[in-house]
């Protein structure tokens, strides 16, 4: 076996590197942590200097007819406090994100049968044109590939889809036999061909994963070439199957974010709000290793709690001019800028 320094140099090289190389690199250590993290963090600073692109999550409902057994906000979850926000109340939240310095909107919720084409295209269409300049990402799952079309000419511009696990056995214990990865991966591609900036992604430390399963997630997105990646921690909600599951380890979320970047040095690559919620400069950590995006919370304060995704999702905010200024410290604390681009996709 080669020394972690030679592996994490051809991944640099674009040179190959066999699953064992990758399964040492995970399973890390201080001096090979600090080398693949530095390592990544100089090939995002070659792409996208020490920039960290901002982007206005706006939680949109938390109505959804999936039942994804890590999920807080799964159909089966009757203590779960439901709440969608209305075409207007959208719009109002992102106008009021942009008169804050937001380009970039995300709309994320579950899948909620009240957002239909027609409902989507209208908010996609408003936030367009009222909002100059601006990019507007969907993440509202699972769709018809005639609705991602429609939902693009009405002007989104990226769309996020995780993965949530390139193994199949491993998807069927998250997931009950209803969903199929074979069907989030042809959303995946169609998403692609139809000309979005696409994001797939995957939580670490999710039941029942093993490092080859992490493996496999990082061959498919080092095969799939996505715009964007999301990766986080798995974190146990308290109402869910999965309630007394451990949370997903903080140092190997932070080596996948590194080699990622390492793999495709122009993703767009997020220092998720989960990374965030687990313990005090998770956020930071992303960034150093290689990540370039930050998503703080746009939703109105009313219905923060609700989108309960898992326990202790942190949810300050970023929608008054304090809460930019509070962000913009932290990074710059950190040697980053926060960018006030709208941050397309360099790939
Ligand atoms: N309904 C949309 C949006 C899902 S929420 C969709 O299907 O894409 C966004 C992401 O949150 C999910 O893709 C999942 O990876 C993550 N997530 C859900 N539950 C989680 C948990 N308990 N811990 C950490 N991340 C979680």
């Amino acid at each position: 076996m080669r020394s972690f320094q030679h592996i994490v140099n051809s991944l640099r090289r674009g040179e190959g590197v066999t699953d064992d190389e990758l399964v040492l690199l995970l399973e890390g250590s201080c001096e090979s942590d600090a080398y693949l993290t530095s390592q990544a963090r100089e090939v995002c600073d070659g792409v996208y200097g020490r920039e960290v692109y901002l982007r206005g999550l706006i939680e949109i409902s938390s109505y959804c007819k999936n039942d994804c057994y890590y999920c807080g906000i799964r159909r089966s979850n009757k203590s779960a406090q439901r709440y969608r926000l209305t075409p207007d109340e959208i719009v109002g939240t992102a106008r009021a994100g942009y008169a804050a310095g937001f380009r970039t909107f995300v709309l994320q919720g579950g899948e909620d049968p009240y957002f239909t084409d027609e409902v989507v295209e209208e908010v996609v269409r408003r936030i367009k044109d009222d909002c100059a300049g601006c990019a507007v990402t969907l993440s509202l799952g699972e769709r018809s590939r005639e609705s991602y079309a429609r939902l693009k000419a009405a002007g989104a511009d990226r769309y996020l889809l995780r993965h949530e696990t390139a193994c199949e056995k491993h998807y069927e214990k998250l997931h009950p036999e209803s969903m199929k990865l074979t069907e989030r991966m042809d959303c995946l591609r169609s998403l692609k061909d139809l000309g979005y900036q696409t994001g797939c992604g995957f939580m670490v430390g999710s039941p029942y994963q093993t490092l080859e399963n992490v493996v496999s997630d990082l061959r498919f997105i080092e095969s799939f070439r996505p715009h964007m990646v999301g990766i986080g921690p798995f974190i146990p909600h308290r109402d869910t199957p999965f309630r007394d599951k451990g949370a997903g380890s903080v140092p190997l979320t932070v080596r996948c974010l590194a080699i990622v970047r390492l793999m495709l040095p122009r993703v767009l690559l997020p220092a998720t709000t989960a990374l965030g919620s687990v313990g005090t400069g998770g956020r930071v950590m992303g960034l150093l290793a290689g990540g370039n995006v930050v998503m703080p919370n746009l939703s109105p304060p009313q219905v923060r709690e609700k989108y309960s995704l898992y326990d202790g999702k942190v949810s300050a905010g970023a929608e008054s001019a304090e809460g930019i200024a509070a962000l913009r410290r932290e990074l710059e604390g950190a040697g980053f800028k926060l960018s006030f681009e709208v941050g397309h996709s360099k790939m």
